[in-house]
């Protein structure tokens, strides 16, 4: 594969090519992670930064519906949208967020949109490793906002909200009033809560979860960078299209104002920092797993300790000196 014309085509906007390229990427195969890295590697000197916005919610808050809705609106304004996933869940349930075709219909077979399912795998580190990639290839596609939809399934939150310049939580009202044991960490990441399903019957009890957790957002740590006003809490309708632009103004105030005070590259940089440490650690990890010598070693050290002829203090230490890691 000539992974300089791909790189090439990519940036002219050729959609073909990304979606090739996002499918280079998510092989585990030795020689295409290498072509992988040639084309990042070919790429990263564009300079193109889209708009990354992480948005996440459980089953049947209203994702789909809301990327629908959100997306169609922000390609009526001009702008190009693409939409990727992460959901560590898809490898085993076989069918992904953003899989089913019925999901997303308008948006799909809208020009300016670009919608790619979560890639099938099992550990959520492979997931978030390839849509972050999967990410670097968009905005060199020159594509304007970026969306990465999760399901809370375990660290996927804090994976997104690590490849995001905003992170969104989608809530559906509450039917008593009580907040939906959302985890405190979660409530924390988030940049804007949208109660999503504020229409018809559902518009009080929308409400009442609005002010709820607005209230709960004023008693977490106030993020000192960001303006007095966020995080912020407000209602929409996806299925009605209300908010919408409401919430999208609130989106560009707020990533205006980080990149008017330097936090946006800040950010970008820390997250650079994050996901390099994250690789070598999953390096590390991978040649245990996978190295057969390393795995030999392991089990005979394992077995040492298992009959008490080592203490794990050093037995461990040996192994780690083997991966060159010390101990
Ligand atoms: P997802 O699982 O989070 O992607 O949720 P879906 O987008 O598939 O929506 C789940 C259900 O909620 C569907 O029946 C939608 O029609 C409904 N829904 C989504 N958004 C709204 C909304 O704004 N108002 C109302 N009343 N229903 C909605």
């Amino acid at each position: 594969m000539d992974i300089a014309d791909l790189a090439q085509r990519i940036v002219g906007g050729e959609r073909r090519a990304l979606a090739r390229a996002i499918t280079l990427i998510e092989s585990t195969r030795p020689d295409h992670r290498e072509q992988t890295r040639a084309l990042l590697e070919a790429l990263r000197g564009t300079g193109r930064q889209a708009l990354r916005i992480g948005l996440s919610g459980t089953p049947g808050v209203g994702k789909s519906t809301f990327i629908e809705s959100f997306g169609m609106m922000l390609t009526g304004q001009g702008l190009r949208v693409a939409v990727l996933a992460v959901d560590p869940s898809s490898a085993r349930s076989g069918g992904s967020i953003l899989g089913d075709k019925t999901r997303m219909e308008r948006l799909s077979r809208e020009r300016n949109a670009f919608i790619r399912p979560s890639p099938s795998q099992s550990a959520l580190g492979g997931v978030a490793r390839r849509t972050r990639e999967a990410v670097a290839l968009c905005e060199a596609a020159d594509f304007d906002v970026v969306l990465i939809e999760t399901v809370g399934v375990g660290q996927s939150e804090t994976m997104v909200a690590e490849m995001a310049d905003l992170f969104i939580l989608l809530l559906a009202p509450a039917g008593g009033d009580e907040l939906q044991g959302v985890k405190r960490g979660i409530m924390e990441m988030a940049d804007i809560i949208l109660v999503n399903k504020a229409d018809g019957d559902l518009k009080p009890a929308a409400e009442r979860t609005r002010a709820e957790y607005a209230g709960a957002l004023r008693l977490l740590r106030r993020r000192p960078q960001d303006p007095k006003a966020f995080p912020k809490a407000m209602c929409v309708s996806a299925l009605a299209e209300d908010g919408l632009q409401t919430a999208w103004e609130e989106m560009r105030i707020l990533d205006a104002w980080r990149r008017e005070n330097g936090h946006f590259d800040i950010r970008r940089a820390e997250q650079a920092r994050f996901w390099f440490g994250e690789e070598v650690r999953r390096g590390l990890l991978a040649r245990l797993d996978e190295d057969p010598q390393m795995r030999a070693r392991m089990r005979a050290l394992g077995e040492e300790v298992a009959r008490g002829g080592m203490t794990v203090a050093v037995a461990s230490q040996a192994m780690l000196a083997e991966l060159g890691a010390g101990g």
